[in-house]
């Protein structure tokens, strides 16, 4: 193949050729990529490796102009080459590729010379920069890239010298801070005296991490904002160290955490408090009643008692009325008792309708029982929910402080001893905790479990009181009375169990239970036409009362028993109306539609409300015993009974005296127009086949 030079110019002197030649020799083979160009920029040779740089051939590159670029500075560094006033010069150049890929290349360009000194022929050498200069644009690139996560991080981020002070902060954490711009936020924190921490000793803190261990991470903080205002900051910071371990910047990231902390406190203080109400919960109370007893045991002064108190027969509004009335009550009655207490007493919701309070620095015990009262009197006014008034007892036992208690829950266990007591003396009761109450208590708890597998194993028995015409002295009917036969207790009489099978809903399925199973024995006492008349009068509790589907519960079992509606009379108390006179009232009335008869039991008793008789279906009225026992001795009750008769009269409904014992109360009652009696003197409740030996005898 003809050498490369065999085509040069015919300008090109034989000292040029002399000089190619030589030049062809030494870099023909050189890695470097090198080529000779003629005075006028054209390329006449080039080597193996500027070809291969070029991605073409020697032939294709002949004649290129594109390695001395037509621009001025360069052409002005070739005349100084040329004329020998510079030994070299060198350019940085953008060339492409034969393929049109980019090539940056640094070229240097000497002179070649004849031997008279005059400039042939001009040497270039290129130097590939093209990964180099993709390296530098990498590096601006990231960093560019870099500038703008910080500029545009949803984080705040920031840099700052050693001991803290802000060098560059991005606009997430001056925003955070309450600053429209960076600049603003370092000039602020920057200044003298300026304290971003509110609490000084977290700056010594994180810094003092930062100098053992050289990052911090999740470090908690509150700060305060340019307005004052605080919120809670996460910190990651790292020390950035120099090759001698000295920190010479400090680089973290900032996020706003005080939604975080928000949740935290909510979940510490929902821990310890009742969501409804938001009182201490029954955990709280317990820490409280704990030091209690420590400050009992070391000043022998302070005193202390614990409250506990159950509002009656919730659960009858609960189920009767529904669970967002029942939420209303609960917090109205929170509310209520909360205004008895003092700012150092504890008041905390124990759970479902159970309170408890822990009243300190007591004169004694009559200061808890004067509490108490107050408490009953806050919830004695109505409660008004819906335009309903609904009436709240509740039965509170108390537990005195004494040196004995070593634990909480001994002392919250002894009032909810003495709260039992007090249920099981009545509702609406006070009891101060003592010894001897605890077993009554326990056999409380055991009754509910056992009502249950009473009612499975068919323990329940009727007992039937005759119900007596005055006038005649004839059997009008009978009142059925639910006793239990327990197997090692005996006869249980109904005060020992009905408040426990009501507080616990048994008493559903129980007085369906009596309900039935009257009908059925009653029925079958009046097969006789003569015995039609006798009536059968059922108790029904206010939680049957609220039943949903109680009429036609009762529908079915007239329909099962075969017993006649009109024969049937079923015995409410007042309470059990007013806890809900407008269900009440469409529940009775939808009985008496039945041709069922209804009477207002314990007349007397009640929230007296001679005015309900007017506005509910009732035809009998059932004077309380403990009306018509004590009319003897005082005048004051025979009055009450005699207006009760009268009363009961001009309404035209049937008045019966309950507990009649004696030949005096007797004859009172006659003197008095009541036509109708209950009580010992006639007979005691009894047994189902001496009753039906009644009805065979009665004429
Ligand atoms: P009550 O409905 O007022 O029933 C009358 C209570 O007075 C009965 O008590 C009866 O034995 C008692 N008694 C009757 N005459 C006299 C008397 O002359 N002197 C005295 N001291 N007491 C007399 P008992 O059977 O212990 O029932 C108590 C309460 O238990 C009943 O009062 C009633 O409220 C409730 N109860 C009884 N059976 C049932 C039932 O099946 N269902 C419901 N929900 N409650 C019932
Ligand atoms: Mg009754
Ligand atoms: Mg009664």
């Amino acid at each position: 193949m003809a050498p490369a030079w065999a085509h040069m110019r015919e300008d090109d002197g034989e000292d040029a050729a002399e000089g190619r030649s030589l030049f062809h020799a030494l870099f023909q083979d050189t890695p470097l990529p090198m080529a000779l160009l003629g005075l006028g920029g054209r390329l006449i040779w080039a080597n193996d490796a500027l070809c291969a740089l070029m991605r073409g051939d020697e032939r294709q590159l002949r004649g290129s102009a594109a390695f001395l670029p037509q621009d001025e500075s360069v052409e002005d560094g070739v005349s100084r080459l040329t004329s020998g006033r510079v030994p070299s010069i060198r350019f940085d150049r953008a060339l492409e590729a034969a393929d049109g890929s980019p090539i940056h290349g640094r070229i240097s360009v000497t002179a070649i010379r004849d031997g008279r000194g005059h400039c042939r022929l001009l040497a270039v050498t290129i130097t590939d920069t093209t990964a180099e200069l993709r390296a530098t644009e990498a590096v601006k690139d990231a960093q560019t890239r870099l500038r703008s996560l910080f500029d545009n991080a949803i984080e705040g981020m920031f840099e700052a010298t050693p001991d803290g002070r802000y060098l560059d902060v991005n606009l997430a954490l001056s925003r955070m801070l309450g600053y429209p711009e960076p600049a603003e936020l370092i000039a602020a924190v920057n200044a003298n005296g300026h304290q971003l921490y509110v609490d000084p000793e977290r700056h010594l803190e994180i810094a003092n991490q930062l100098s053992l261990r050289g990052n911090v991470s999740d470090f908690i903080s509150a700060v305060r904002r340019s307005d004052g205002s605080a919120i809670w900051i996460s910190e990651n910071v790292r020390a950035v160290r120099d090759n001698g371990g000295k920190t010479v910047r400090l680089e973290g990231s900032v996020e706003d955490v005080t939604g975080r902390k928000r949740a935290e406190e909510q979940i510490a203080y929902g821990s310890l408090h009742d969501k409804l109400t938001n009182l201490p919960n029954r955990g709280l109370l317990l820490d409280r009643v704990a030091h209690a007893i420590t400050k009992s045991h070391r000043r022998n002064v302070f005193q202390y008692a614990l409250l506990f108190i159950d509002c009656d027969r919730f659960k009858v509004i609960n189920d009767g009325l529904g669970h967002t009335v029942g939420d209303l009550l609960l917090r109205e009655v929170a509310r209520r008792i909360a205004s008895c207490v003092r700012g150092s007493d504890t008041l905390s919701r124990l759970g479902g309708d159970e309170f408890a309070i822990l009243a300190e620095d007591l004169e004694g015990t009559e200061d808890a029982v004067r509490l108490s009262d107050r408490v009953q009197k806050a919830l004695a006014v109505p409660i008004s929910i819906d335009g309903q008034d609904l009436y709240v007892s509740v039965s509170i036992g108390i537990a005195v402080g004494s040196p004995s208690y070593r634990d909480a829950n001994e002392v919250l266990r002894d009032a909810d001893v003495a709260m039992f007591e007090a249920k099981n003396q009545g509702r609406g009761r006070v009891v101060v905790f003592e010894p001897g109450m605890a077993v009554a208590a326990a056999s409380k708890l055991r009754v509910e479990n056992d009502l249950r597998k009473a009612l499975e194993r068919g323990e329940f028995r009727i007992h039937y009181q005759p119900i007596v015409n005055l006038e005649n002295g004839s059997l009008m009917g009978f009142e059925a009375l639910v006793r239990w036969q327990h197997p090692e207790r005996g006869l249980v009489m109904p005060a020992n169990f009905i408040p426990t099978a009501e507080d616990s809903g048994m008493i559903g399925a129980i007085g369906a239970w009596v309900l039935e199973e009257s009908c059925r024995q009653v029925h079958g006492w009046k097969k006789s036409p003569q015995r039609a008349g006798i009536a059968l009068s059922v108790n029904l509790s206010p939680a049957q009362l609220c039943e949903c589907d109680i009429v036609n519960r009762i529908k079915d079992i007239l329909n099962r028993t075969g017993f006649d509606p009109r024969k049937l009379k079923l015995e409410i108390t007042e309470s059990a109306i007013i806890q809900n006179p407008v269900a009440a009232k469409a529940t009775l009335n939808a009985l008496k539609s039945l041709g069922i008869q209804l009477s207002i039991d314990d007349f007397g008793t009640g929230y007296s409300s001679l005015s309900h008789l007017h506005n509910f279906p009732i035809d009998t009225i059932k004077i309380d015993r403990s009306f018509v026992s004590p009319m003897d001795d005082a005048g004051d009750h025979a009055e009450i009974v005699r207006s009760i008769i009268m009363l009961g009269a001009n309404l035209g409904k049937t008045v019966i005296a309950e507990g009649v014992e004696t030949e005096q109360h007797l004859h009172n009652l006659r003197a008095m127009g009541c036509l109708a009696a209950q009580g010992y003197l006639f007979s005691r409740p009894v047994s189902g086949e001496e009753a039906a030996r009644f009805v065979a005898n009665d004429r």
